[in-house]
């Protein structure tokens, strides 16, 4: 039988547009990136075909020696890069490795210590809108408000109070190290299990520029491989030795039916990426750019929450920049600009979450691009001008200008 026609203009002619938005635009969205052309192939390829549920010599399905080989493959790579015993490259995304996690080791109205969602934390850390918050009772935790920086002492207070099954670190809007020791400690005092959701910085553990969790007696690490690890939009589990078959039952059949098999060859494929001297020198150069960006913007007279970064992201809080901006104002306008990212709340923000007085900026996919400090003092400026003259049409349009001009230096795809 013939192939249908290989021509779906309004779709194809719109991936075409979305090609030269990212070629044409700043993308300074923290959790975003570009995948290798790698990655990308993989994630095209007839591997989507197969229906393979289980695992490596434990399907359910015939035909799967190949796919065998390529999540295998994909889950050594994994340990190896992480120092992990145990490796599921299943879950479809980082909300799913989550939701795996959770329902493999608690029960409904377990306790379970998190970060708050206003303060960093993650939707999967026990927000009321979320599953995790409906199913699991989260206490959370937050920064200290003087240094803006997790309060610890409010953690271990907390885990002492309520006992909970997990303790749950790591962040989707925190611009510090998270060090997993203090946690790993006041989980043993508790009897709690240590889990680390590193959907965010797992390029920058990868990369050897932030503390590795594996290494610091973390039981669970979940990651994202399509933030700073830079390979598909997807998830991963790590964990000891001792969790893993619950785990992987939870991942399959608990929560999701057929694995990805296309997305998982293309994780393999990142996984190796990120191992190379190369990437170890693109993680250390995000962390770079993200505090050049963080201090030209202080230059420019913005607050930056905690006083800087030392990860790939930073929050702006622009109350004292103008007290009339509002996070989602400025995105709109930034938006009109090319400048791509997103509106964020600052600790204890008096705004709503939908409109918020704050932005989070992030520096892995201009870092990709093969930007540098240079180039983060000029994007500063950029975002300043678009700030102060968001109500002039000819100065937005006039950044608009320059950020083309910029990106046509550093294209990331032909
Ligand atoms: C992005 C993120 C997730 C969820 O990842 P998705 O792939 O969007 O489901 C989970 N936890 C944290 C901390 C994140 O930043």
């Amino acid at each position: 039988m013939p192939w249908p026609p290989n021509d779906d203009d309004e779709i194809f002619g719109l991936i075409d547009r979305e090609v030269e938005r990212q070629n044409t635009t700043l993308q300074l969205i923290a959790s975003e990136n570009f995948t290798s052309p790698a990655v990308l192939r993989a994630t095209g390829s007839v591997l989507t075909n197969k229906y393979s549920e289980g695992y490596p010599s434990k399907r359910y399905y015939g035909g799967n020696e190949v796919i065998d080989q390529i999540e295998e493959i994909a889950r050594e790579r994994a340990k190896e890069l992480f120092r992990a015993p145990h490796a599921n490259v299943q879950p479809h995304a980082g909300a799913n490795a989550n939701m795996a996690v959770y329902l493999a080791l608690l029960k409904p109205g377990d306790k379970v210590l998190g970060l708050r969602l206003d303060q960093g934390g993650h939707l999967t850390h026990g927000s009321p809108v979320n599953a995790s918050g409906k199913l699991y009772d989260f206490v959370s935790y937050g920064v200290t408000p003087s240094d803006e920086r997790i309060d610890l002492d409010q953690v271990r207070d907390l885990a002492r109070e309520h006992r909970p099954k997990i303790i749950v670190t790591g962040a989707t809007a925190y611009p510090r190290v998270i060090d997993p020791a203090p946690f790993r400690q006041v989980a043993d005092e508790v009897g709690a299990l240590f889990m680390f959701d590193a959907a965010h910085i797992a390029g920058l553990v990868a990369g050897g520029v932030h503390p590795n969790p594996m290494d610091h007696g973390a039981d669970i690490m979940t990651l994202t491989t399509h933030k700073t690890l830079r390979g598909p939009r997807a998830g991963a589990i790590l964990c000891t030795s001792e969790l893993a078959e619950t785990i992987d039952k939870s991942v399959f059949p608990g929560l999701q039916g057929g694995p990805l098999d296309h997305v998982i060859a293309a994780k393999a494929i990142s996984f190796a990426e990120a191992m190379t001297q190369e990437f170890k020198d693109y993680a250390a150069q995000i962390v770079r750019n993200a505090a050049a960006l963080a201090e030209a913007l202080a230059e420019h007279g913005l607050r930056l929450v905690s006083g800087g970064t030392d990860n790939h992201l930073m929050l702006v809080d622009l109350r004292s920049f103008d007290p009339e901006l509002s996070g989602k104002k400025a995105r709109l306008a930034l938006d009109r600009s090319g400048i791509s990212l997103n509106e964020n709340t600052v600790p204890d923000d008096p705004r709503p979450p939908y409109i918020t007085s704050g932005l989070r900026i992030g520096t892995p996919a201009v870092t990709t691009q093969g930007m540098g400090e240079p180039e983060m003092a000029t994007i500063a400026g950029l975002i300043h001008r678009v700030l102060v003259g968001r109500a002039d049409d000819a100065e937005l349009s006039s950044v608009r200008d320059e950020v083309v001009s910029l990106c046509s230096k550093f294209t990331p795809y032909d």
